[in-house]
């Protein structure tokens, strides 16, 4: 396993922290105390700035004008990414854009690249994916209440879906939908673009999270689909493969977001060493000083190790062996990632006491947003149990 960063890679993640400390950490304050919608005029500046750097959509295709970066290379301008909230949206590779460039860019038609994957990593659009349901366990998503029923050379769509993040101003949904539903369990989805504005989508709200409604692409949707019609060209892949998509989008998508998580930690980090150096507890006594303080330091910085090698041999891992090959180190980083980020969050919140609730640090936005992280792209539960399961798979049979 080979995780040396080349000298061009190191030039690249330089400019890439100085941007987002001196251009991103000054716009969080507003970012936190605004709508999103009237920080973009801000937003599409630092965006113009980041194209004239040639840093722009690093993770997308060089042919469509991203930077072509590979798996671990696009891994390590995460973590710097991370850092700040605003990070991945200024550089044109948030979620959920990425995962859908991805499908798009591996299964769209000729004219579907055209009209949806191009000005998508051009960030002229943006999109959402449309798959969890009010109604049925989203943690098993071959389970799916959505159908799509053929009537001429249309899909009529109906179903009740929420948490359609950044469906808000988006100009096109990628929706599941139960298409064959004879078919086996895992062949009875498949995927299907909804523009915004198709007769029969019908957003209901924004839904709160953690006390925020949200906008624009800060926003969790909750949308009805009544009899939503949309050509049968819309269709993204084969008819049935709605599922095996989704999983190919979640592979790689979990290192994007593990890799932001660690941007997130090294930030919280940051804040906890150097607020515990200056803050006095007593009379001529810093925190740091404490060896209950100095114990959250060395836990954290021990943590934030483990899953940041972890989530690189699993990049490495993906690239060179495959996704499938992959799945348990997928599995694995994906709940202890989750798990280090909330510790760490925790640890910096705690260490600046009152300050530390408020929004004049970003930890008090990090520990709302990111409690998320145990929940989106597979709960803790069902990622541990597979791994288990993987794991005793090899034992059986073997003698004690
Ligand atoms: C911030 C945020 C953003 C999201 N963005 C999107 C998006 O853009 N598009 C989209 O389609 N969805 C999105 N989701 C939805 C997310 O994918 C689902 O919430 C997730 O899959 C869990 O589904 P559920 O909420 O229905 O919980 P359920 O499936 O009902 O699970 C509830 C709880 O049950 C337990 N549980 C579930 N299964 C098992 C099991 N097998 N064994 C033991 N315990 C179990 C777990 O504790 C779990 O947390 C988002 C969610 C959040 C919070």
């Amino acid at each position: 396993m080979e995780f040396t960063v080349s000298e061009k890679m190191q030039t690249i993640l330089e400019m890439i922290k100085e941007f987002v400390e001196k251009e991103l950490y000054p716009l969080e304050p507003e970012f936190f105390g605004k709508n999103f919608s009237e920080l973009l005029p801000e937003l599409e500046e630092k965006r113009r700035m980041v194209r004239q750097m040639e840093l722009w959509a690093p993770l997308h295709p060089k042919e469509y004008g991203g930077m072509g970066l590979s798996l671990t290379e696009y891994a390590l301008v995460a973590e710097a990414l991370g850092g700040s909230p605003l990070g991945l949206y200024v550089f044109g590779c948030q979620a959920p854009d990425a995962g859908n460039i991805e499908i798009l860019h591996k299964y769209g038609t000729p004219e579907q690249k055209e009209k949806y994957l191009r000005p998508l990593i051009e960030g002229k659009i943006r999109s959402c994916f449309s798959m969890t349901e009010v109604e049925l366990p989203g943690s098993n998503p071959t389970w799916l209440a959505t159908n799509a029923v053929k009537d001429g050379d249309d899909y009529v769509i109906n179903g009740h879906k929420w948490y359609t993040s950044s469906a808000d101003g988006s100009a096109f949904a990628i929706v599941m939908a139960e298409t064959n539903p004879e078919a086996s369990q895992h062949l009875r989805a498949s995927m299907i673009i909804v523009p915004i504005g198709a007769p029969g989508f019908n957003v209901v709200r924004n839904i709160s999270v953690m006390g925020h409604v949200g906008d624009d692409w800060p926003s969790h949707a909750e949308i009805l689909y009544q009899n939503c019609r949309v050509p049968q060209t819309n269709r993204l892949g084969p008819e049935g493969q709605g599922f095996v998509l989704a999983q190919e989008r979640l592979g790689p998508g979990r290192i994007h977001h593990c890799m932001r998580w660690i941007g997130i930690c090294n930030r919280c980090f940051d804040l906890m060493c150097t607020y515990a150096l200056k803050r006095p507890i007593a009379p001529g006594m810093q925190m740091a000083e404490s060896p209950l303080i100095k114990a959250y330091i060395a836990d954290s910085a021990a943590e934030i190790l483990a899953a940041r090698l972890m989530v690189l041999h699993t990049a490495w891992a993906i690239e060179n062996l495959g996704v499938k090959a992959a799945m348990k180190d997928i599995s694995l980083i994906k709940f202890f990632a989750a798990d280090v980020l909330q510790k760490v969050i925790d640890r910096a919140l705690q260490i600046h006491g009152g300050l530390g609730m408020t929004d004049d640090t970003p930890i008090a936005y990090f520990y709302r947003a990111e409690r998320a992280a145990r929940i989106y792209d597979g709960v803790d539960e069902v990622h541990k149990i597979s791994v288990a399961r993987r794991i005793l798979r090899g034992y059986e049979g073997k003698k004690a």
